[in-house]
C-alpha cells in the first residue's frame, strides 16, 4: 500500500515556474531539465511499484533530518523483514563504472549514486534506531531508463536495471503477507518526520520585478488565455478550468516563489497579469487565506514590501 504519494519537489516547482517566467541561465536550465527527467523516471518506478501490489508500505519522496543533516529518499518500501531504500536514476546512454566512480562515454565523471544511497541508508538507520526499530535496510539504485547501459568490470548487487525491476518487486510482493502493526507504525512515524517545508539553499536568485506576470497554464505553461464569466481557457492548448482554480493556483505559485512576501490583493492582482479584478481576488483570498493572512499580519506589517 502507498502511504505517501509522490509530488514535485520545491526545487522542481520553483525551476518550472522560473523557466516560463524568465530566461534561466544555461546551468539552471540544465538543472530544470534534470528535474523533469528525474521526476519522469520516478513516476515510471512508481508505476512498476503499484503494478506489483505490495502488501508492505510504500513512502515516496521523503525528506528527513538526522541531527543537522537533511537527506532525501526517492522511495521506501517497508516490509515485515526489511526496509528497501530505492534511489531512482533516469540516465540514458552508456556509462562506465570503474575505480569506484561513474563516467559518461565522454569521460565526464558524475556524482556516484552509490555514495548518495549509502549516505541516505546510514542516516535512515540512525533515525530508525532513535525510533526504536532495528530492521535491516537494503539500499538499491534503480536505473529506470531502458536505454541505459553500464559497463563495469565488477557486477554490483546494489544496481537494478529497468528489465530486472518487475521481477524484483514481484518477488518482494510474493514473500509478504499482511504487514505487522509495528511496521505500519514505523511507516506512519517516518511520514510524520517528513520535512514538508524543506527549501534547498541552492535555488537560483530571482526577484519579483524580473518575472513575467500572468496565469500560467498548468498543462502547457502558456500565459495566453481567454475567459468566460466563470472559466479560464488556455488559447494555446485548450486547457479549461474555473477562474477561481486558476487564481488559487497562481496564489500557491506566488507563495512558493516568494515565501517571505505578504499575500495581498494587489500583489496577486499584479502576479495574475492584471487579468482579474481586485474584487474577485479579494474574495478568493478571503475564502482561502484568511487564517494565513492573520497569522502573518503582525510579523509582516512593518516589513511588507
Ligand atoms: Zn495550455
Amino acid at each position: 500500500m502507498n502511504l505517501k504519494e509522490r509530488i514535485k519537489s520545491v526545487t522542481y516547482l520553483v525551476l518550472e515556474s522560473l523557466n516560463y517566467r524568465m530566461n534561466l541561465a544555461a546551468t539552471e536550465k540544465a538543472k530544470y531539465e534534470n528535474q523533469v527527467k528525474g521526476f519522469d523516471g520516478e513516476e515510471q518506478f512508481d508505476f512498476h511499484m503499484s503494478e506489483s501490489h505490495q502488501s508492505g508500505v510504500v513512502l515516496n519522496d521523503l525528506v528527513l533530518n538526522y541531527r543537522d543533516t537533511v537527506f532525501q529518499i526517492d522511495s521506501l518500501l517497508i516490509t515485515n523483514e526489511a526496509v528497501y531504500l530505492y534511489e531512482v536514476k533516469n540516465y540514458a546512454g552508456s556509462y562506465y563504472y570503474k575505480e569506484d566512480s561513474f563516467f559518461t562515454e565522454s569521460e565526464y565523471k558524475i556524482l556516484n549514486p552509490l555514495r548518495q544511497v549509502d549516505r541516505s541508508a546510514t542516516y535512515l538507520h540512525n533515525v530508525m534506531l532513535r525510533l526504536g526499530y532495528h530492521l535491516p535496510i537494503y539500499p538499491i539504485i534503480v536505473f529506470i531508463h531502458p536505454e541505459f547501459t553500464l559497463y563495469s568490470s565488477i557486477p554490483n548487487k546494489l544496481f537494478l536495471f529497468s528489465n530486472q525491476l518487475p521481477k524484483h518487486l514481484n518477488s518482494l510482493a510474493s514473500q509478504n503477507f499482511l504487514i505487522k502493526p509495528d511496521h505500519m507504525e514505523l511507516a506512519h512515524q517516518l511520514k510524520e518526520l517528513h520535512n514538508e517545508n524543506y527549501r534547498p539553499d541552492n535555488l537560483p536568485v530571482y526577484h519579483l520585478e524580473q518575472l513575467k506576470k500572468g496565469v500560467l497554464c498548468p498543462t502547457c505553461f502558456s500565459t495566453n488565455h481567454t475567459d468566460t464569466r466563470q472559466n479560464y481557457f488556455c488559447t494555446t492548448c485548450g486547457h479549461k478550468e474555473t477562474i477561481t482554480t486558476a487564481i488559487e493556483r497562481s496564489i500557491k505559485e506566488f507563495q512558493l516563489l516568494f515565501p517571505e512576501y505578504l499575500i495581498t490583493t494587489s500583489h496577486i492582482y499584479d502576479w495574475c497579469g492584471k487579468s482579474y479584478s481586485k474584487e474577485r481576488i479579494r474574495m478568493i483570498l478571503k475564502a482561502n487565506y484568511q487564517s494565513h493572512l492573520s497569522r502573518h499580519m503582525t510579523y509582516y506589517s512593518e516589513k511588507s514590501p
